[in-house]
């Protein structure tokens, strides 16, 4: 299949790129997009045959539902009902980084809800998503752009790289500042449950309602009998093609392992990437060494993440080690996906 790339530069001058998209969307066809978390792949989420052209582009297994966008907080035609505390988690973060789990009325296929009756939701604040959903005249269901079970795409390069010739349509023009995907509150429940931490921190949901939770999965590592909420908690992801490993714990001792790690590694013959932070920078000896951003500034590390994991893939190394940071705030949401990139290898280094 022929894919057609639009980067949009000025959303005035260049929507006839996006009315393009969005009448591509409406033929059931695919359009990868930009959104503030990480790059889209979407179709008309009331369409299954569209819907199933994504499952097939990113090789998705069936059972791992998708996400719906939309361009208004108004979303009764789509949904059974909105509990008291989900309406305020929407009118707090929509447009933003939070997707809810609410019923699904039957107008959405089964599907893009993956046989489940409830549905995860999400108003993105994107300038070109908001606009394409407009264009488009439909929900769009869309996971994130990649094939399935690589790190998310953060740069419209990453979305050609593993969907061109897979898709219809690739929109460029804002790179993803958040560079993590949405967190998940799952409101069917009560008080509600966090399924996946994102941009929109546990704390900053608290102040919503102090009784908001983590769900217990997301505190251990899955075993084989693991029944997750979301199924996509089951699968292996975000990964790159090197092995991964994380080193957790004091500053000092976590470079000295890093350090003996790497040359073992290199002795052996193997490439190594470290992936740490500006501080850290010059305290390696060797290794090819990437900062992800300054440890003052989780915002920055989450958003430089996925995009490190394949700048890695790009030196060709052998192995990835990566320092871990504290789990709260944002840190929650970096070390959830790198504890899945790295398959759980993490190594305490206390
Ligand atoms: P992706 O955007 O590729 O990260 O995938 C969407 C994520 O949302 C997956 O991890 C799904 O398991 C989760 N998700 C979507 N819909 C639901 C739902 N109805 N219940 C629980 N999790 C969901
Ligand atoms: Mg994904």
């Amino acid at each position: 299949m022929e894919t057609k790339v639009a980067i949009i530069k000025d959303i005035n001058t260049d929507i006839r790129f996006i009315e393009e998209a969005g009448k591509v969307i409406r033929n059931g066809g695919t359009v990868a997009f930009p959104t503030e978390t990480v790059y889209g792949l979407g179709a008309n989420a009331l369409d299954d045959e569209a819907v199933k052209k994504i499952f097939i582009a990113k090789g998705r297994p069936q059972d791992n539902p998708l996400i719906i966008h939309v361009s208004t907080k108004e979303i009764s035609g789509l949904v059974k009902d909105v509990p008291e505390v989900a309406q305020k988690i929407i009118d707090k973060f929509w447009p933003g980084p939070l997707t809810v789990i609410l019923e699904k009325k039957d107008i959405i296929p089964n599907v893009t809800s993956a046989n489940l009756n409830t549905i995860g939701i999400r108003m993105p604040n994107s300038e070109i998503a908001l606009k394409l959903i407009e264009l488009a005249e439909r929900p769009i269901a869309a996971p994130s752009a990649n094939i399935s079970g690589r790190p998310s795409p953060t740069e419209v390069e990453r979305c050609v790289e593993d969907l061109n010739g897979r898709v219809d349509y690739i929109i460029g023009g804002e790179s993803s500042d958040i560079g993590v995907e949405s967190t998940i509150v799952d409101c069917t429940v009560n008080p509600p449950l966090v399924l996946r931490p994102g941009g929109i921190t546990l704390e900053m949901l608290k102040e919503i309602n102090p009784e908001i939770e983590l769900d217990k999965a997301l505190k251990s590592k899955p075993n084989d009998d693991f029944k997750p909420k979301a199924p996509g908690m089951k699968y292996k992801h975000y990964a790159p093609n090197a092995h991964l490993k994380i080193i957790k714990g004091k500053n000092e001792k976590t470079i000295e392992i890093i350090n003996e790690i790497v040359e073992n590694y290199i002795e052996k013959g193997n490439d190594v990437a470290i992936l740490t932070t500006n501080e850290n920078l010059n305290k390696f000896n060797n290794g090819k060494v990437i900062s992800l951003g300054s440890e003052n500034d989780l915002k920055e590390i989450a958003k430089n993440l996925f995009e490190a994991l394949r700048k890695c893939d790009d030196l060709g190394v052998q192995y990835i080690l990566c320092q871990g940071f504290e789990e709260n705030g944002v840190g929650l949401a970096i070390m959830n996906r790198l504890n899945k990139a790295a398959g759980y290898d993490i190594l305490r280094s206390e």
